[in-house]
């Protein structure tokens, strides 16, 4: 059974036959559900509905996060707290009211640092400062994305706050796990080759397995776990980014759910399997501790949008989907569509897969196949009231 956040009044407009819940009211949403039921394993696909999910997991007795653990992933001030209780190593971290005045905010801060709003997710609104004026230029950035339509409509408490970090220099991966009874299962772990040092912080290729020598594959497993249990997760899929330097693996952040977008492409296990189903299996209970990683390498880039305007066209799908080890080519962005690049907008223009003999050979193989495409974005003019 899908459930979504939809209107209810509308009967089942895509066929699906979700069961129409509110996200922005987790009580009311967690009622449905378990007046719904009885299910025998829920799972969240995105941040937002672990608390809907872990209310509901716990109102009808289902194993899964608990809704303090969830939260915590939620909002990364909640989550820094916890891993420095935990002892894990943390940047230097505080809060600022949005409502503050940003130049007093800036006097507290170590630079470089990074600034973040504790609740959105896909890195909107992550912005790094090296001094005052860039801190002040940030606060007031992320101040208007807290502030836009899309974000209020949330309804989140946390929103009304923005985080400072001290900026952790390193290599930045990202890990997919399945946690069990507060175990975590690594399922893969992705390097992010391209640099990330700001000022906005765009994902773009995530490849497996790592490249890193088995020591430091082992230092983010470590740090991983620890963040998993310094949070108090114990059931259902996990995605945590972290950054390795010489002073060891450091948590970035850990999500209740699995990899977003369409990048759960890249991951097949046994048989083909897709993550998806994995992840189900899992829930249901079965034993997935022998799940192993289909290989040998794998990787996917997530288009980054090279400029604001109106989505128009793409040209060079076919030579970019015919390099080798190009596994597809996938284009998320619609004819017509407003399209914004980082730090206010949080989307891609789609996706390519690759997989191939070797890590190197994968990410070759995206950076190829991405340059084979030209896109075309109307420049929008923003609407100016005499
Ligand atoms: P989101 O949940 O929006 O992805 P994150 O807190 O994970 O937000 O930050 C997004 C990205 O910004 C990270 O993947 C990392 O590249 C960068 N980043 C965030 N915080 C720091 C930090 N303290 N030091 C260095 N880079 C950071």
């Amino acid at each position: 059974m899908l459930a979504t956040d939809r209107c209810h009044v509308l009967e089942d407009p895509w066929g699906d036959h979700a069961i129409p819940v509110r996200f922005e009211d987790a009580f009311f949403s967690r009622d449905v559900l378990a007046a719904a039921g009885p299910f025998d394993a829920v799972v969240a696909v995105a941040d937002r509905p672990t608390l809907i999910a872990a209310l509901t997991a716990e109102s009808l007795g289902i194993p899964y996060n608990s809704p303090a653990a969830v939260s915590c992933c939620r909002d990364k001030y909640l989550a820094r707290q916890r891993f420095q209780a935990a002892g894990l190593p943390v940047p230097n971290f505080f809060r600022v009211p949005v409502s503050e005045n940003s130049a007093e905010a800036a006097r507290r801060a170590q630079f470089p640092c990074v600034l973040k709003p504790l609740g959105l997710s896909a890195s909107r609104g992550v912005i790094r400062a090296n001094d005052a004026r860039e801190f002040v230029e940030a606060f007031e950035r992320i101040r208007n994305i807290l502030d836009s339509s899309d974000v209020r409509i949330l309804r989140e408490e946390h929103n009304r706050f923005i985080q400072v970090e001290s900026f952790i220099e390193g290599r930045e991966f990202a890990l997919e796990g399945l946690v069990t009874g507060g175990r975590l299962q690594v399922l893969a772990i992705f390097d992010k080759p391209d640099p990330l040092d700001g000022p906005v912080f765009e994902e773009t290729i995530y490849v497996t397995p790592s490249r890193e020598i088995a020591e430091a594959q082992e230092m983010l497993i470590q740090a991983a776990s620890r963040g998993v249990e310094a949070l108090g997760l114990t059931q259902g899929p996990v995605h945590i980014e972290l950054r390795l330097n010489g002073d060891g693996a450091w948590v970035l952040e850990v999500a209740a759910r699995p990899i977003g977008g369409l990048c759960a492409r890249a991951l097949r296990f046994d048989r083909g399997m897709p993550l998806e189903e994995l992840i189900l299996r899992h829930a249901v209970g079965e034993d997935v501790t022998t799940a192993k990683l289909s290989g040998p390498a794998s990787g996917v880039m997530m288009i980054p949008i090279p400029q604001g305007g109106i989505y128009e066209s793409v040209e060079g799908i076919e030579r970019a989907s015919a390099v080798e080890s190009v596994e597809e080519v996938v284009i998320t962005a619609k004819e017509g569509q407003k399209i914004l690049p980082l730090p206010e907008g949080a989307s891609y223009l789609g996706f390519i897969f690759a997989r191939g003999h070797s890590a190197s050979h994968v990410e070759q193989a995206l950076r190829t196949s991405h340059s084979a495409l030209k896109f075309k974005i109307a420049t929008s003019l923003p609407i100016v009231r005499a």
